[in-house]
């Protein structure tokens, strides 16, 4: 496959980053035209993404839907929280690192009562305290964890806690963010009722909008729960159901963008494929980043594939902002850490980046260093 960012006249910064990620020129091209929201065609591409949606999380159109909710990744998340939630029901949220506080902090604006598993966010929850948290108290409706906590990059057993939840008889809502499209899944059989995704992270589209991938059953129990207009989950559903359009304008341009990114992801032969790419990219750069003298934050069993915490050097002349600006007049874009605890930094392994393109980084991280004068104990 081509590194588009190198060719003549594209040579953008490569994203080493959670989202936006680098993007192929396809689907960049994809975006240079005009095409209205009523437009037959554009009806027909928006069909086409959900469908190929629902494919991709396992599940078919006779018991699952697809929406598409303007706005980023948070928007969508704020949707099915603000529009599935029963009137005086509790919301539990499973918490290992900051998207887990975020979908909290959602509820509380809402004011929606939460109860919080709150666990350090080197460390994976406890799905015995969940099962009795959930026993122990009949007004929580539904569960909220989040897939792959980009905090860390640590990845949240789903399928066990979606066992436990069903036992229950509760909802379960998962934060799909960064791993849908990159890390195999299956709602039926992970038990997800709700599963919101970006656009602009694993599936390599650009930002504009986010995903909702709802159970039928579930979703169609929540008439009149919603709290918002614009962000109504089951009435943005049955807009789209009627006659394929949006409630409100739709981003166009982004739509277009995703389709292709749809068609690439299929090409370069679907997630499995695609997680393989990433799973080469992270372990290049674990083992450089190693070679160097770095340590990783998480532990090796915990962390995934898709992005990694490093923690700062403890060499004095090291400062974050240094590190990145002379990486990024290099040519590289990484990521500060978002863990609460212990200085980091991230480096992701998703968007349209090679192995040749974790290798420049190494370099380009190594020259930093020296530039620096750091020298690291390896
Ligand atoms: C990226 C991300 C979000 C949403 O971020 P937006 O900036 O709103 O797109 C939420 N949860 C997780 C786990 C994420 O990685």
């Amino acid at each position: 496959m081509e590194r588009d960012h190198q060719i003549a006249g594209w040579r953008d910064k490569v994203l080493f980053t959670p989202g936006p990620l680098t993007t192929s020129r396809t689907v960049k091209q994809a975006m240079l035209r005009d095409l209205g929201s009523r437009d037959y065609e554009f009806i027909d591409l928006v069909r086409d993404i959900r469908r190929r949606l629902l494919e991709l999380g396992g599940v078919a159109e006779s018991d699952h839907a697809a929406i598409i909710m303007q706005g980023s990744g948070t928007f969508g998340i704020e949707a099915v929280v603000s529009s599935t939630m029963p009137p005086a029901a509790k919301l539990l949220v499973i918490i290992n690192g900051a998207y887990g506080r975020r979908i909290a902090k959602i509820a509380s604006v809402l004011k929606i009562e939460t109860v919080l598993l709150d666990y350090p966010e080197d460390s994976k929850p406890d799905l015995e305290e969940i099962a009795d948290t959930l026993s122990a108290d009949e007004g929580i409706a539904q569960v909220a964890v989040v897939h792959c906590e980009t905090t860390t990059g640590l990845v949240n057993p789903i399928q066990e806690i979606g066992a436990v939840v069903e036992r229950a008889g509760r909802r379960f809502f998962v934060d799909a963010m960064s791993s849908f499209g990159a890390i195999p899944l299956n709602l039926a059989e992970c038990r997800i009722d709700y599963l919101v995704s970006s656009v602009n992270k694993c599936i390599e589209g650009v930002p504009g909008f986010s995903i909702a991938l709802a159970r039928k059953e579930a979703l169609l129990s929540s008439e009149g729960y919603a709290r918002s207009l614009s962000l109504d989950l089951l009435a943005q559903w049955k807009g789209l159901e009627a006659n394929g359009q949006f409630r409100f304008t739709p981003p166009v341009h982004a739509l277009m963008a995703f389709h292709q990114a749809l068609i690439e992801l299929e090409e370069e032969g679907g997630v499995e494929a695609r997680a393989a790419r990433y799973r080469d990219n992270h372990r290049a750069l674990v083992a450089g980043m190693r070679a160097i003298g770095f340590q990783e934050y998480l532990r090796p069993e915990d962390q995934g594939y898709i992005i990694t915490s490093f923690r700062y050097p403890s060499h004095p002349r090291f400062t974050f902002e240094e590190f990145y600006r002379l990486l990024n007049e290099k040519g590289y874009a990484i990521y500060p850490g978002k863990v609460s605890k212990a200085d980091c930094f991230r480096i992701g392994s998703i968007g349209r980046i090679f192995q040749a393109d974790v290798r420049d980084l190494l370099a380009a991280i190594r020259d930093t260093l020296d530039e620096m004068d750091i020298q690291m104990n390896s």
